[in-house]
């Protein structure tokens, strides 16, 4: 059995005066109030309402404060959420069911980041209220999260999925392998595997990406070399998606749809329709969603990781999310060592001794000091 513990919630007050909360939200929060959590409001010297309850929380490793909120099991459904709009979340149950959910009150108010209670890919406990409408109560702890810094805060986009899958193009537009690798530090960042597809091989001789190619499978990234013109290694990446849950990424014009289309027929223009229609929603450009694959599993765009820095990394932190990096930082001369001018730098000698790519290791220069390598 997992521990209670109480926590103290404060709510703020945007919530309270939000004028766009709709019905439902109104509906629940009034049947809500008396169920024995113990409320106060008090209006502060500058005049502002705050209201405070204490709620009790299991400990849960990994949940926002450490715990997840105790839910009547016998009322309340598992279910997943395929997309969360704003005010409205999209959840299926285990047995497909759909439902248009609201979040309950003290679930916003337990999660720190106000706009993310509850993001796409999020496995939720939900009270149904009729056939169609729910109530979100719980959020489980998320095992992976696809995030980016927005105003300083952290914005899960996605959470809970398997694999980033990372489409590069070797031509047109030109093969960019530092844009690879800060793909990969958010993969690393969010404990998601990494799947590296290469793209309209037909323009190129492959001969040449072999070098490349091998750097990243020595580091255990998976790399599949693809023409979605010719129809080449796409086999292939039907394989490595099918059953799993993969996040879509890359820039524009490298080939996504194309390839998209050519693993499951109509999945490109799907997906494609669904940035579209985003990228022109009011507060929807970073939405996620999940479209089901017909040989299982999920794909998720969204433009939001097409479009923007993702990472948002201290500067201390880069080198672990350099895979490569790893091995040789403990050895270095100063455990603060930056590996960039330090003396008996471990990292800066694997380089000289051919032990670690220069070219991974100009790019890990460029990500610590927060700039873009020419080109
Ligand atoms: P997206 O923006 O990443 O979704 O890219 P698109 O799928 O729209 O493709 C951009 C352009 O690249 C289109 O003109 C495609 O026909 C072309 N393209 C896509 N894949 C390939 C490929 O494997 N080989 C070649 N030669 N062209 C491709
Ligand atoms: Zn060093």
């Amino acid at each position: 059995m997992a521990k209670k513990k109480k926590i103290r919630l404060e709510f703020r007050k945007n919530q309270q005066s939000r004028t766009r909360s709709n019905d439902l939200t109104k509906r629940f929060d009034q049947s809500q109030n008396d169920d024995g959590m113990i409320s106060t409001e008090r209006i502060s010297g500058k005049g502002d309402l705050t209201r405070k309850r204490t709620v009790i929380g299991l400990e849960a490793e990994g949940a926002e404060q450490g715990v997840v909120l105790e839910i009547d099991t016998s009322v309340c459904r598992a279910g997943r959420v395929l997309s969360a709009h704003g005010l409205t979340t999209t959840v299926r149950d285990d047995q497909g069911n759909i439902f248009e959910c609201a979040t309950s009150r003290v679930l916003k108010s337990l999660t720190t980041d106000l706009r993310h209670a509850v993001v796409t890919g999020d496995c939720v406990w939900f009270r149904p209220m009729g056939e169609t409408e729910g109530m979100i109560e719980r959020v489980e702890p998320r095992r992976s999260a696809l995030s980016r810094a927005s105003r300083g805060r952290k914005h899960v986009i996605v959470s809970n999925v398997d694999q980033l899958l990372i489409v590069v193009s070797v031509a047109e537009p030109a093969l960019k392998p530092h844009l690879i690798d800060r793909y990969l530090i958010s993969a690393e960042q969010g404990r998601l595997d990494a799947i590296i597809c290469l793209n309209k091989i037909d323009l190129v001789d492959v001969a040449e990406l072999q070098p490349l190619v091998g750097v990243f499978s020595q580091m255990g990234y998976r790399v599949v070399l693809t023409s979605a013109q010719t129809g080449q290694g796409v086999a292939e990446l039907r394989r490595m998606i099918q059953g799993k849950e993969t996040v879509l990424s890359g820039q524009s014009g490298v080939g996504k749809s194309s390839l998209l289309n050519v693993v499951q027929p109509g999945l490109g223009l799907r997906v494609s329709h669904v940035s579209a229609e985003n990228q022109k929603g009011r507060h929807t450009t970073t939405v996620a969603q999940l479209i089901p694959l017909e040989a299982g599993g999920y794909m998720v765009d969204t433009p939001g990781i097409r479009a923007f820095e993702l990472w948002d990394v201290s500067s201390a932190e880069v080198s672990s999310f350099f895979r490569d990096l790893r091995p040789f930082v403990n050895h270095c001369r100063y455990p603060n060592c930056t590996h960039r001018h330090e003396t008996d730098c471990a990292v800066k000698d694997a380089v000289a001794d051919d032990l670690l790519d220069a070219r991974r290791y100009e790019s890990y220069l460029h990500v610590y000091d927060g700039t873009m390598p020419p080109g």
